[in-house]
């Protein structure tokens, strides 16, 4: 064995293999250095593991091509090198257009930076994989490697031609919306909106030429080996070996980078969203029919009782930390309305105030119902009764205005419940700064003529990324501040936007209280894995109008001597009825803050549904 190794081991690695390997890592580290300084600027989160994953496959890459280089020669390597080229720039191209297609919530991190880290890393392994399959299809005389060479060399350069084709006919890239909109329509109207918008002729002839330039490439650079260059083959196999080895560290670091489970290829998820979608239709429609049988038993022996008709807004916040807020005693002037509605004791601000979960779906899911981490009734869907349903039994007009989209995935449940209002609408990707969108729709929409109304407002709020959170021409009062700051000074103006609103027409309660926070100091957003108690973090605030308060004064001064006690936002639900002078038997008043048998204090506050115990520290709090 050991004589026959070392020469060979000369031979691979001769001075062709030497110059491919340097030329080949030149040109890609360069490329990737590049998009990385582009990138760093505009999203300063540098993930070491994932870079360095990187920078691994890149090492792995120049190595796989300089051995197909001297096994091949770089006539037939040229195929290889070109498919990894489009492979990344059919990235770059189809989500030029996209504002964010990372992770989203998954995941602490999103974002440019792992899109990058994803763009790199899966295109190289993929084509590294063919390359493997192609080295050894030239090597032994193996028919079905042979058609698995010529099967993968179609498939993929198609695939990616016709991925930058659309984009480049349609103006549109290929995402998670696109797919869903494909599922949607029916055969006609696909026509149409194919051959007229998409000017899908020209992608078919473009589909067609590539097919034609694919197939003169594979006669200029497939033809199999003669008979007589024996020690070429010897070679070719050799390579694949080699360059299965090296390309499976990057395999396994990947699989331990969370490469796979949280970033697989952008492309691979929009195409697999079909699936999940259909599955998630199916949840969705199972969970509701579920929940609306249940609910007929529920109320139908409900005592109803009188309520106080009026107007009702709940404006729910998005990944906001009360810890950065004016308000709420952080030093730089992040929240200047908000501060002044304290000030002037228009509003009244609960100091210890704790999401129940870290996950906006989970949140909401107990937040608009009867469910809750303390009264031990589980969390299914079907068990619970959700405001919405409960308002419309008391003849409410209920509406539903969200700043997020419709992701039938992420939200479900929270569609389940939605759809019991009177009023619907989501943002969808397309729509620029969605929650000055939100503060239009309800304006036009006269959502608040209604006397009788509860009126649900989900902004999109501080979302990462928070640089996409606010317009970028919007001008800061305070040169200082940092993203998230500036996240929060926006959203202080949406508060502002939407107050003035309900002031102009006469509302008579407006809560504010967001879903969980974001664990900003920490940089780590808001996975429950990695839960610390920053991510529960969270502001609420009660505005009553002087009419509420004149009508209900011994409601008002509960209200305010309860600002001090802990309160966790499962319990939205108890404390908005009780608002609402429903005395029915959903409401527990001993969830009730203010109430005389309020039980939830420092001990047995809990979130992450039940798991985590919240520790109350006066350090950092307001006063
Ligand atoms: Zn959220």
């Amino acid at each position: 064995m050991k004589t026959t190794i070392l020469p060979l081991f000369n031979r691979v690695f001769s001075k062709t293999f030497r110059k491919a390997f340097l030329s080949v890592s030149a040109v890609s580290f360069l490329l990737f250095f590049l998009d990385f300084g582009r990138c760093i600027r505009l999203d300063p989160v540098f993930e070491s593991k994932h870079f360095l994953l990187c920078v691994f496959t890149l090492i792995g890459w120049s190595f796989c091509i300089a051995l197909s280089v001297r096994a091949l020669g770089m006539r037939k390597t040229v195929p290889v090198i070109g498919l990894a080229v489009l492979f990344i720039v059919m990235d770059y191209v189809n989500y030029s257009d996209f504002r964010f297609v990372a992770g989203e919530s998954d995941g602490p991190q999103g974002g440019r930076m792992m899109n990058l880290y994803c763009t790199y890393f899966h295109s190289l392994t993929t084509v590294s994989i063919f390359l493997i399959i192609y080295l050894l299809s030239f090597c032994c005389r193996s028919r079905f490697l042979t058609f698995l060479r010529y099967f993968l060399y179609y498939l993929f350069f198609l695939f990616a031609l016709t991925v930058i084709g659309n984009k480049v006919f349609s103006g549109r890239g290929i995402n998670e919306d696109a797919m869903i909109a494909i599922l949607q329509t029916d055969r006609k109207e696909a026509f149409h909106y194919f051959f007229g918008l998409n000017n899908g002729l020209l992608l078919l002839v473009w589909i067609f030429l590539s097919v034609f330039v694919l197939w003169l490439i594979a006669r200029f650079a497939f033809p199999p080996f003669r008979k007589r260059v024996g020690y070429r083959k010897m070679l070719a196999k050799n390579a694949a070996l080699w360059c299965a080895a090296a390309l499976l560290p990057c395999v396994v670091m990947g699989i331990f980078g969370s490469m796979y489970r949280f970033f697989p290829p952008r492309m691979y998820r929009a195409m697999r969203y079909p699936i999940l979608y259909s599955l998630d239709l199916k949840e969705f429609n199972r969970n509701r029919a579920d929940y609306i049988r249940k609910l007929q038993e529920r109320l139908s022996s409900i005592n109803k009782g009188e309520c106080f008709p009026g107007k009702y807004v709940v404006v729910i916040g998005e990944s906001l930390n009360r810890n950065f807020m004016g308000c709420y005693g952080y030093p730089k002037n992040t929240t200047p309305f908000q501060s002044r509605l304290k000030d002037e004791d228009r509003i009244i601000l609960f100091r210890d105030c704790f999401s129940c979960h870290v996950q906006t779906q989970r949140v909401l899911m107990l937040f608009l119902t009867s469910l809750n981490q303390y009264n031990g009734k589980g969390y299914e869907i079907a068990d619970a009764t959700s405001i919405i349903d409960i308002a419309n039994l008391y003849q409410y007009h209920t509406a539903w205005v969200s700043g997020q989209e419709k992701i039938a995935v992420a939200n479900s449940s929270i569609s389940a419940l939605a759809e019991s209002s009177d009023y619907i609408y989501f943002s969808n990707e397309k729509t620029p700064y969605r929650d000055l969108d939100v503060v239009k729709n309800i304006e036009e929409n006269k959502l608040l003529d209604y006397d009788r109304s509860l009126t649900f407002v989900h902004l999109n709020g501080n979302h990462y990324p928070y640089r996409l959170s606010f317009p970028p021409d919007e001008v800061f009062d305070e040169q200082d501040f940092s993203i998230y700051e500036k996240s929060i000074r926006f959203n202080d103006r949406i508060l502002s936007n939407l107050y003035d609103l309900a002031q102009a027409n006469d509302v008579d309660v407006m809560l504010y209280v967001s879903d969980h926070a974001d664990a900003v100091s920490v940089k780590m957003g808001h996975d429950p894995r990695q839960y610390v108690q920053e991510m529960a973090e969270i502001p609420l605030w009660v505005y009553l109008s002087d009419n509420y308060r004149a009508a209900h004064p011994e409601i008002a001064d509960r209200l305010r001597a309860a600002s001090g006690q802990v309160f966790t936002n499962d319990l939205v639900f108890d404390l908005l009825l009780s608002l609402m002078g429903m005395d029915n038997e959903f409401v527990d008043p001993t969830l009730v803050p203010g109430s005389d048998g309020y039980r939830i204090d420092e001990e047995n506050a809990r979130t992450v549904y039940g798991r985590e115990r919240i520790v109350i520290s006066r350090q950092n709090g307001a006063e």
